[in-house]
């Protein structure tokens, strides 16, 4: 998606360790008339796609989900990370490694928001090594629900875990993948 590209090459930065920082538009400032165009996207993308629920995870993926709930006219279900005290006890449970804080979460989804019938697309800010995204395709499982797909915002094409969920035979549209960045010399090639 150019759009999304060419905001990429305007505001992103690079940092060191392969993070872009996207800060001040879908991270931590949100720009929502301009994150409403990446989930009008995703709905055309997957137009002829039957989806009952949008699931993601908290905190960051939330913003987007939401835009792209208003399109698909579904719920969003975004997975917790688990804290214990005031979660339900009936869930559904995994454990995601986290690239970007390198630690564990363990995060859960209540049983009452996702079932058998549902036809879940997975919507996510971020791609790299694809541990979250396997996280929430296994709560799919576990609910007996059927992945409809996958949304991502930003794909690190170069840290394959993309590519790894497409040979797994999931579909997966990234709006805007990233093949090669450096924080050097500043640069970033889409794929
Ligand atoms: P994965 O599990 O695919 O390695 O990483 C996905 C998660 O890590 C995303 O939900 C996102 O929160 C975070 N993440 C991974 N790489 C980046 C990055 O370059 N920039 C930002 N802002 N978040 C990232």
């Amino acid at each position: 998606m150019k759009l999304l590209e060419e905001r990429i090459l305007k505001d992103g930065v690079i940092k060191p360790g392969n993070v872009l920082k996207v800060d001040s538009f879908l991270n931590h400032q949100i720009d929502v008339p301009f994150i409403a165009k990446l989930g009008e996207e995703f709905k055309r993308l997957y137009a002829d796609t039957p989806v009952t629920k949008i699931l993601t995870i908290e905190s960051s993926g939330i913003g987007i989900a939401s835009v792209a709930a208003m399109y698909f006219n579904v719920p969003v279900v975004f997975a917790k990370k688990a804290s214990g005290s005031n979660m339900d006890k009936d869930v559904y449970f995994t454990r995601i490694y986290s690239y970007t804080h390198n630690k564990v979460n363990e995060v859960v989804v209540s049983k009452r928001f996702i079932s058998p019938e549902d036809k879940v697309l997975i919507i996510d800010d971020f791609l790299a090594n694809g541990c979250a995204l396997e996280g929430l395709v296994e709560i799919v499982r576990q609910a007996g629900g059927t992945v409809a797909g996958i949304g991502i915002a930003i794909e690190k094409g170069f840290q394959g875990g993309g590519d790894k969920l497409r040979a797994s035979g999931i579909r997966v549209e990234s709006l805007a993948i990233i093949e090669k960045m450096d924080s050097q010399s500043k640069t970033i090639e889409f794929r």
